[in-house]
C-alpha cells in the first residue's frame, strides 16, 4: 500500500472485507501476472496461465475444506440468489415436493423462489420465536418423499448459526452457507450440494461457489438454462461459458491467505476469540442487547441493540469517527451489526468494543 493509503475497521455484511495481503498481491500482479505483461483480467479463460490458476484454486479449495472426492466444485456467477432458482431446476423435478427450514430473511429467499418451481413444504420454522433460534430437527415435519431439504445455515441479517448439520437420511441436504462457509472445518460428507456468494469469506461478488456430490448431477429439468446446469458445468471444470475469472483468482489468493493462517481449524480459533470478544461485551452490563439464544449466535454477524433507537445515530457517528464503518443494522431489523468475517482481524473487533465501552460511559 502507498504511505497514503487509509484503511478502515470495515464491518460490511457483504461484499465485505478481504484480507490485506490478498489485496496487496493483488496489486502488485495486477499489470503484470507472473512476467506474462498482463492482468488477470485480460487472459483467456482457457489459456494455460488461466487454467493453472483456475486449477490451482479449486485444488487449494479442497484442501482447505477436505471436500470428498465424490463432489464437484463448481465456480459459477449470478449469486445465492440465483441458486435459490438453480437447485430446484437442478434437483425438483416437474410435480415434486421439497422440504425448507425458515430461519429468517435469506431462508424466506430461497422459499419464496423454489415456490416459482415446484410445491415447498416448510418442515420447520423459527418464526414463533421471532428467528432468534434453528428449530431443532426433533419439531420439524418433514414430508415423504422431499427431493431435497434446504437449510440457511448461517442466517447473515438475524445472526443465526447452525453448529450442527441435520440428518436428513437419504434425502439429499441442501445448504445456502454464503456467510459462514470457510470460517470453520465443514463435514462435506453430510451435504447434497452446498452453495455460497463469495463476497463474504470467498473473494469479490461476482462470484458463486457450489459443491454438489456427484451423484445429483444429470436431473436437471429441461428449462434449466446449460449456464446453470450442475452437469453440464461439472463436466466443463465450470468453463460452458467465460467464468467470474479475476473473482476465481482473487478466491484463490484468498485461499492461499487461508492455508497460510493455518487452515480452518486456526481460522476458526480465530474467529470464535473475536465472537467471545463482541458477545461478551454485549452481555457485559446489560446495556447492549442480542437477542439470538446463545447456542445459536452466529460468529460471523453479530446484531446488537442500544437501549433506544434515538442512540444509533450518536453511536455509529462515533464510530466512523474511530474507523469503524458499517455498523448499520439492516433495514429489516434495525440496530446495529457487525460482521466479523474471516478478514476480520481480532484488533478490528477490540477497537469496536473499546467504543462500545466508552459510548456506554457516555449514555448508560
Ligand atoms: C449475502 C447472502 C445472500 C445473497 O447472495 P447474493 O450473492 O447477493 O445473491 C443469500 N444468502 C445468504 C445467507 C447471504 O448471506
Amino acid at each position: 500500500m502507498t504511505a497514503m493509503t487509509r484503511r478502515v475497521w470495515n464491518f460490511s455484511a457483504g461484499p465485505a472485507a478481504m484480507p490485506e495481503p490478498v489485496l496487496q498481491r493483488a496489486q502488485a500482479e495486477l499489470l503484470d501476472w507472473h512476467g506474462r505483461g498482463m492482468s488477470v483480467m485480460e487472459m483467456s479463460h482457457r489459456g494455460a496461465d488461466f487454467t493453472s490458476i483456475a486449477h490451482k484454486t479449486e485444488a487449494d479449495l479442497r484442501t482447505l475444506l477436505a471436500v470428498p472426492a465424490q463432489y464437484k466444485l463448481l465456480f459459477l456467477q449470478g449469486g445465492a440468489l440465483a441458486q435459490n432458482a438453480i437447485v430446484p431446476l437442478n434437483l425438483l423435478p416437474a410435480g415434486g415436493v421439497a422440504d425448507y427450514v425458515d430461519t429468517g430473511h435469506w431462508a424466506q429467499k430461497s422459499i419464496a423462489e423454489a415456490r416459482k418451481y415446484g410445491e415447498v413444504n416448510v418442515a420447520a420454522s423459527a418464526a414463533d420465536a421471532q428467528y432468534t433460534c434453528v428449530p431443532a430437527q426433533a419439531d420439524w415435519r418433514p414430508s415423504a418423499s422431499a427431493s431435497y431439504v434446504h437449510v440457511t445455515t448461517n442466517e447473515t441479517i438475524g445472526g443465526v448459526e447452525w453448529f450442527w448439520i441435520p440428518d436428513t437420511g437419504a434425502t439429499p441436504l441442501v445448504a445456502d452457507a454464503s456467510s459462514h462457509l470457510l470460517s470453520r472445518p465443514l463435514d462435506v460428507s453430510r451435504f447434497g450440494v452446498i452453495y455460497a456468494g463469495a463476497q463474504k469469506n470467498i473473494g469479490p461478488a461476482g462470484l458463486t461457489l457450489v459443491i454438489v456430490r456427484e451423484d445429483l448431477l444429470g436431473r436437471a429439468r429441461r428449462e434449466c438454462p446449460s449456464v446453470f446446469d450442475y452437469a453440464v458445468q461439472a463436466k466443463a471444470g465450470s468453463m460452458y461459458n467465460t467464468p467470474a475469472t479475476f473473482g476465481i483468482y482473487l478466491a484463490g489468493l484468498t485461499f492461499e491467505w487461508l492455508i497460510a493462517q493455518g487452515g480452518l481449524a486456526a481460522i476458526e480459533r480465530a474467529n470464535i476469540a473475536k465472537a467471545d470478544a463482541l458477545y461478551a461485551e454485549i452481555d457485559r452490563s446489560g446495556f447492549y442487547r442480542n437477542p439470538v439464544r446463545r447456542s445459536d449466535r452466529s460468529r460471523m454477524n453479530v446484531p446488537f441493540f442500544l437501549p433506544d433507537d434515538r442512540l444509533n445515530e450518536p453511536f455509529l457517528a462515533g464510530a466512523a469517527q474511530r474507523g469503524l464503518v458499517q455498523l448499520k443494522g439492516h433495514r429489516a431489523v434495525g440496530g446495529m451489526r457487525d460482521s466479523i468475517y474471516n478478514a476480520m482481524p481480532l484488533a478490528g473487533v477490540l477497537a469496536l468494543v473499546e467504543w462500545m465501552r466508552e459510548f456506554e460511559r457516555q449514555h448508560g
